[in-house]
């Protein structure tokens, strides 16, 4: 098939049919449904990037698995070069969009995969390697989209998954058959499940050995039967599905709640299943991946605002107020901190015994704690810049009433040489990059909530060798 151009890709989708549900109603037709065409529209950017020629080098790459160009949303980083790329990759895609687009979890899953189903089999003998090898070749021939399926719902936080007095609050098998595995359970905050073409399954968390049916990996179509979408709210979806008061914003970002009920899985698509001690491994893996992919992609979301505060700053007559051009130095370099700190992840990436490469984690866990505390800070500021309008624009609808438009578009006039109407959907686009709930929280929790980075950089840093150097300084000798 090859790689897929921008309509390709939604025709693509269009030909999954996949159970899904939002507002208390089922939705049949998934691609035109504007409030998930939106978020198509983001995945569909991946796309349409990789098919202009000066994007071709960054966002295509031969696959040494096939041999044949691929879209670098499929290729596991097999060097420092290919772990550079997912953060330059992000970045542009995400100043594209000035939101999520969707699309890295799925090769977060990929990249982490490639390591570990290699490192299962050199212990157990099993061939998920080879299963993973057949999967990512599916995925690579035919430019397909995945999601990662790792949160799940959890029950109560206090108790391990066989400890829960509902045994389904995590993923687990019910039942394994000759031909292959049954699992029930249900994945919380499905960025983009309904624009991809393949969920893929990792565990949440570390597991033992009580909790071994709970340890289980596996790549499955987003329309498997047993598979429900339930797709969540967020702030801004209403706008979508009135089609107004978006302003020229076109993209955006949605996460289901994804019911696994009953999904049956051959075994070809299973990737560890019951080698309890590699589930930590696993999600380790993927969240310092994803945690990487973020600073890319975040990075790109701020220059998103950087261009709207100084726009609304010429449309306001605020573009040399002093205090204001301070205020954008601190967002250019909070954006170029967290960008830095992600290529340093991958500079400091080492190739694993797969020859897959791995990134730093603790300077990819670095730049995640940095980004959860200063994307709040650059919508701060890009506000603060901006004016009370993000807040409270009137709606399009008034602006086009006979009765009060006119007054409206008197009044919301800044300088004389801007027409009011490019005001306000610069306005829209502030709203939009500071408020859309699906987006910014995963500022916070994506990847993981903030102590699970905190705690991984104590795991990982060596704080043996700091100890030593403190006391060679001191001139104490144990
Ligand atoms: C917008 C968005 C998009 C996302 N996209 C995806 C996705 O595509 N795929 C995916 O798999 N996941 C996704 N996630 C999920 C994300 O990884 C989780 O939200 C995150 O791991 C936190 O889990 P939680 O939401 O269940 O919160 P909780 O785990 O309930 O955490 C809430 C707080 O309680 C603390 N806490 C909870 N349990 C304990 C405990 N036992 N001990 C100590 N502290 C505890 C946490 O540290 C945190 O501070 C997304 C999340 C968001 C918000």
């Amino acid at each position: 098939m090859g790689l897929m151009t921008k309509d390709e890709y939604i025709e693509s989708i269009r030909a999954l049919k996949p159970v899904a549900y939002m507002f208390g109603e089922r939705v049949t037709n998934i691609v035109d449904n504007p409030r998930l065409r939106a978020g198509i529209e983001a995945t569909g950017a991946t796309y349409e990037l990789a098919s202009k020629p000066e994007n071709r080098d960054l966002m295509v790459t031969m696959s040494p698995l096939i041999n044949e160009p691929v879209s670098r949303f499929n290729l596991p980083p097999g060097s420092t070069e290919d772990l550079v790329a997912r953060v330059k990759v992000n970045r542009m895609v995400a100043n594209y969009v000035g939101t999520c687009h969707q699309r890295c979890t799925g090769l977060d899953c990929l990249s982490t995969l490639a390591i570990v189903t290699y490192d299962i089999d050199q212990k157990y003998g099993t061939s998920y390697n080879k299963n993973f090898l057949e999967f990512l070749k599916h995925m690579q021939k035919n430019d397909l989209t995945g999601n990662a399926g790792v949160t799940d719902v959890k029950g109560d936080r206090s108790l391990n998954p066989h400890e829960q007095v509902d045994k389904d609050m995590f993923l687990r098998v019910v039942e394994k058959r000759d031909d292959g595995i049954v699992v029930r359970g249900a994945k919380a905050h499905q960025t983009g499940s309904l624009s991809s073409h393949e969920i893929i399954v990792l565990p949440t968390r570390a597991m033992s050995k009580e909790d071994k049916d709970y340890a289980v990996s596996f790549a499955i179509p987003s329309d498997t039967p047993g598979l429900i979408h339930v797709v969540g709210r967020s702030s801004l979806d209403m706008r979508e599905i009135d089609g107004a008061d978006c302003g020229n914003v076109y993209y955006s970002k949605y996460c289901p709640t994804l019911i696994f009920d009953d999904v049956f899985v051959p075994w070809n698509r299973v990737f560890c299943c019951g080698e309890s001690e590699f589930a930590s491994d696993l999600v380790i893996k993927f969240s310092s991946f994803h945690r990487q992919s973020h600073g890319g992609c975040k990075s790109g979301k701020i220059d998103c605002m950087i261009g709207t505060a100084l726009t609304l700053m010429d449309y306001n007559g605020t573009a040399k107020v002093s205090h204001l051009k301070q205020k954008v130095i601190d967002m250019i370099h909070r954006a170029e901190t967290l960008y830095a700190c992600c290529l340093a992840s991958s500079y400091e990436g080492k190739a694993q015994p797969s020859g897959a490469y791995f990134i730093d984690t603790v300077l990819a866990n670095a730049s995640k704690i940095h980004e959860g505390k200063e994307m709040a800070e650059a919508t701060r500021l890009m506000i603060d810049a901006c004016g009370g309008f993000v807040a409270d624009l009137p709606s399009d609808r008034d602006f086009a009433n006979p009765e009060v438009g006119d007054l409206l578009k008197k009044y919301l006039k800044a300088v004389d040489n801007v027409p009011v109407e490019k005001r306000v959907k610069m306005y829209r686009l502030a709203e939009k990059l500071a408020l859309e709930s699906a987006d910014t929280i995963s500022d916070i929790h994506g990847g993981g909530s903030p102590e699970a980075h905190r705690v991984t950089i104590f795991r990982e840093t060596n704080i043996n060798s700091k100890k030593k150097s403190a006391k060679r300084l001191a001139g104490i000798t144990d």
